[in-house]
C-alpha cells in the first residue's frame, strides 16, 4: 500500500508475546521457539518489517524485556512494553504506551502471517474502522452446558478468528476501557462496546502455535527437496577439506576455491531446492576473487540467499565417495562443522562415507565425489 492511500495515518503494530504457552510443553516462551534460523517472534517481525508502519510494539512477559530487546535490536522502530496477566491486559498496556491512529494487533505466536493479510486488515480499518482476519469454520462446533447438554451451532454461520485484528486506535482503546478485560480477542471487546467488527478473509495457514503438534506443522507445508553433486581431483600439495574440516591426508582436492567437494554438493542441493541458480553461476571459477576461497564462507552466502527466498532447513544429508582416506573417524567433526555453518542443530546434518570398491577414478584414488540432498520448508 502506498503511504498516500493512508492519508498520513500513523499505524502501529502491537505484537503479543506475553502468553505462557503452557500447552506447547516448551520450558520457555513459545515465541522464542526457533523455526530454522529464527525464532517465532523474529519471523513475525520479518513480515511486519515488509509493511509500511510507523512502529512495532512487542508486548512481552514481565521480566523478559532483556531477551526481547536483544532479538528486536536488528529491526527498526521496534519498542518493548511489559504485558499483563491476560491477553486483554497486555493489549491495553501496549495501546496505552504507544498511541497512534490505526492499531494492528497480532499474536506473536502466529508466524505464518503474510504482508498481504496485514495490508488487507489496515486497508479495511482505514475504510471501515476495523479489519479482523477470520476464516470459515471447517469443524462442526457444539455448545456443551455444564450439565452436559449438547447442542449444535450452525457451521455456515461460524468463523474462526485470527490476527491481525486492526482497528481505529481511538475506538479499540475506548472499547477495552469500557467493556473491561473479560474478552478472548480484540473483536469481542470492539463488538461488546457497540461497534460492528468488519471481518476480512484470513488464511488457514495463519495458525497460532498453541500445542506441541503446531510446532511441527510448518514442516509438511511447502517443502522442497534438492540434490547436489560434485567431484574434484586428488593431488599432492593441497589440503584435504571436507565440510570445512581439515582431514589429515597426503593429498588434497584440486580446484579454484579450497575445493571442498562436500560443501559444494551441499550448496548445490540447497540452491536446487530453493529454485536458485547453482554455484557454477553464483561463484564462477573464472572469478579471481574466489581463488582459494573458503567454501564454508560461500555456504553461508548460499544460506542467506536460501533464507531470503523464504526457506528454512529441515535437514541435509550427504554421502562422500572416497577410496582413501578412511573418513569414518572424521564424520562427527565434519557434521559439526557443516551444522555450525548452516546454523542448525547437528542432528539436522548427516554425512556418510563410502568407497567405490576400487572401481573407477574414485576407486583408484584419483578423485573424491559427493552426493548431497536437503529438505527445505517455508
Ligand atoms: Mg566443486
Amino acid at each position: 500500500m502506498r503511504s498516500s492511500d493512508r492519508n498520513g495515518a500513523e499505524i502501529c503494530a502491537y505484537i503479543l508475546c506475553a502468553g505462557k504457552g503452557e500447552r506447547t510443553g516448551l520450558p520457555y516462551n513459545k515465541v522464542l521457539h526457533r523455526i530454522g534460523l529464527k525464532t517465532v517472534v523474529e519471523t513475525v517481525l520479518d513480515v511486519f518489517s515488509k509493511v509500511g508502519i510507523s512502529r512495532t510494539v512487542l508486548v512481552v512477559p514481565t521480566g523478559e524485556t532483556e531477551v526481547f530487546s536483544q532479538l528486536a535490536s536488528p529491526y527498526r522502530d521496534v519498542f518493548i512494553v511489559e504485558g499483563g496477566a491476560t491477553r486483554a491486559e497486555s493489549v491495553l498496556n501496549g495501546l496505552k504506551a504507544f498511541p497512534c491512529d490505526i492499531a494492528v494487533i497480532h499474536d506473536g505466536a502466529r508466524p505464518f502471517v503474510t504482508a498481504e493479510l496485514i495490508e488487507d486488515s489496515i486497508a479495511s480499518a482505514l475504510s471501515f474502522g476495523s479489519g479482523v482476519c477470520a476464516v470459515p469454520s471447517v469443524d462442526t462446533v457444539k455448545r456443551v452446558t455444564p450439565d452436559g447438554k449438547v447442542s449444535s451451532l450452525p457451521r455456515a454461520q461460524l468463523y474462526n478468528m485470527q490476527t491481525p485484528q486492526t482497528f481505529s486506535y481511538a475506538e479499540i482503546l475506548e472499547a477495552y476501557e469500557r467493556v473491561g478485560l473479560d474478552v478472548t480477542d480484540d473483536a469481542e471487546a470492539y463488538e461488546r462496546a457497540g461497534y460492528a467488527p468488519k471481518l476480512i478473509a484470513g488464511d488457514y495457514a495463519n495458525i497460532k502455535i498453541t500445542t506441541a503438534s503446531d510446532l511441527l506443522r510448518s514442516l509438511p507445508a511447502n517443502c522442497r527437496i534438492g540434490v547436489g553433486f560434485d567431484v574434484h581431483r586428488l593431488v599432492e600439495g593441497r589440503k584435504l577439506i571436507l565440510g570445512g574440516a581439515v582431514i589429515p591426508f597426503e593429498k588434497g582436492l584440486l580446484g579454484h576455491s579450497d575445493a571442498d567437494v562436500l560443501t559444494h554438493a551441499v550448496m548445490d542441493a540447497l540452491l536446487s531446492a530453493a529454485g536458485l541458480p547453482d554455484i557454477g553461476v553464483l561463484f564462477p571459477d573464472t572469478d579471481p576473487s574466489l581463488s582459494g576461497a573458503s567454501s564454508i564462507a560461500l555456504l553461508q552466502e548460499v544460506l542467506e540467499k536460501v533464507m531470503d527466498a523464504g526457506y528454512r532447513i529441515a535437514n541435509v544429508s550427504a554421502v562422500v565417495a572416497a577410496q582413501r582416506p578412511k573418513l569414518a573417524p572424521h564424520i562427527p567433526e565434519i557434521r559439526a562443522s557443516l551444522a555450525r555453518a548452516l546454523s542448525v542443530e547437528a542432528d539436522r546434518v548427516n554425512v556418510s562415507a563410502t568407497t567405490t570398491e576400487k572401481l573407477g577414478l574414485i576407486g583408484e584414488g584419483a578423485a573424491i565425489s559427493c552426493d548431497a540432498s536437503c529438505l527445505l520448508y517455508k
